[in-house]
């Protein structure tokens, strides 16, 4: 049996015809940048998200939507970032690339988010802004300290490039923390790999303060409010016809594909509990009041994880490192003179994480077969 860490092909053929009937009607207008059908996806999208009307402003990837985020927050050289060690590259690129600086605090091993008392420990007379990321599409549950950042003037920017639909219930269910509009400004990426993923690159920037809206939406296009007037320097990044249509298209599906994610998470979950697994093998948690949607389905293996990685892959089955070095060993980071050792639970956990297949299309047999492998695996060792 060979088991891909992502089949997107599953999930695409049931809403290929509706896909290319919208594409039909763009060739046919040959509109193709931040046309009527990027309107239209960014009104869904406050819609699904619950957020007034004109907080959505859609950008050409989730890279530049840190960017744009940092430019409206108005991040500079020498300006301090908190932010996690343990993401994607981009979560510190974007701030590195406007001359801040990315200032790591550890994270914590069981949800691999930030560790919010570390972060706040790191807080100086410097620090502008503070970068959670919600990790593999587990919201980071930073609510209670926001007051306490916006006392001391710094702005919240959420990387929820992982974790578009994924939210927190609180106050007795009355309350829903959506990832992205928790904090100030939210940042998505449609990277055709995440949960809801466009054919291309593309990505998006919410907040719910109106006159950053109106700057982010100045700042994606160079900067300019009324055409060739610039009132700043801005970037080109905008979101395309095409690239609109799909996401529209798949943002009407996205519930039941998170849903689907989340049964395969917890079949997984009751798979290891069945194979007694629980000695070399911590399935990932969902924080209380989480709504994990599993981007991806990280576990933490704790002992010989290269080993069995390389078992998985040559029996058929495909299973990943995200990430296999912390942002602070890495060596564009090193003028920021961090060393090994200073993030014990980010280093332990590149050392430990490996990432299974999942996603809408995942077979039951699949995830049976890739736990019997691994249950073989430790046996025979
Ligand atoms: C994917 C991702 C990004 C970047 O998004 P792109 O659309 O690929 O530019 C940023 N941060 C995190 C955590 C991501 O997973």
């Amino acid at each position: 049996m060979a088991v891909p860490i992502l089949d997107l092909k599953r999930s695409f053929e049931s809403i290929r015809p509706e896909i290319e009937s919208r594409l039909k009607k763009i060739f046919d207008d040959q509109s193709f940048i931040l046309g009527q059908d990027v309107k239209d996806f960014e009104t869904h999208c406050e819609k699904y998200l619950e957020v007034p009307e004109g907080s959505c402003v859609s950008c050409a990837s989730g890279t530049d939507a840190l960017l744009l985020a940092l430019m409206a927050s108005d991040i500079h050289e020498g300006d301090e970032v908190i932010t996690t060690p343990f993401t994607f590259f981009a979560t510190s690129g974007a701030i590195a690339r406007l001359g801040a600086k990315p200032v790591f605090a550890d994270v914590d091993p069981n949800t691999y988010n930030i560790d919010i008392n570390d972060a706040m420990k790191r807080i100086t007379s410097k620090t502008k802004a503070f970068l959670p990321v919600h990790l593999f599409g587990q919201v980071c549950a930073f609510e209670n300290v926001i007051d306490e950042l916006h006392d001391k003037g710094i702005t919240v920017i959420e990387d929820a490039a992982q974790a578009f639909g994924a939210c927190r219930i609180v106050d007795d269910g009355k309350k829903i923390l959506r990832a992205g509009v928790i904090g100030d400004v939210g940042c998505y990426s449609f990277f055709p790999t995440k949960n809801l993923g466009g054919c291309g690159d593309a990505g998006m920037v919410i907040t719910r303060d109106k006159v950053k809206a109106e700057r982010l939406k100045r700042l994606r296009v160079h900067g300019s409010g009324e055409t060739y007037y610039h009132d700043e320097i801005g970037i080109n990044s905008r979101l395309d016809s095409i690239q609109a249509a799909i996401l529209d298209v798949k943002l009407k599906y996205l519930e039941t594909w998170n849903e689907e994610r989340r049964r395969l998470a917890e079949y997984y979950r009751l798979l290891f509990n069945a194979h007694a697994l629980n000695d070399v093998v911590i399935v990932p948690s969902e924080l209380e009041h989480n709504r994990h949607i599993y981007h991806q389905y990280v576990i933490r293996v704790t002992s010989k994880r290269n080993e069995l990685m390389n078992y998985l892959n040559e029996n058929g089955f495909a299973v990943r490192v995200y990430y296999p070095l912390s942002l602070h060993l890495q060596p564009c980071f090193k003028y920021l003179g961090y060393h090994e050792g200073d993030f014990p639970v980010s280093e332990m956990l590149s050392r430990e994480v490996l990432a299974l297949p999942v996603f809408p299309g995942l077979r039951a047999q699949e995830q049976e077969a890739l736990v019997e492998c691994i249950a073989k695996f430790f046996r025979r060792n």
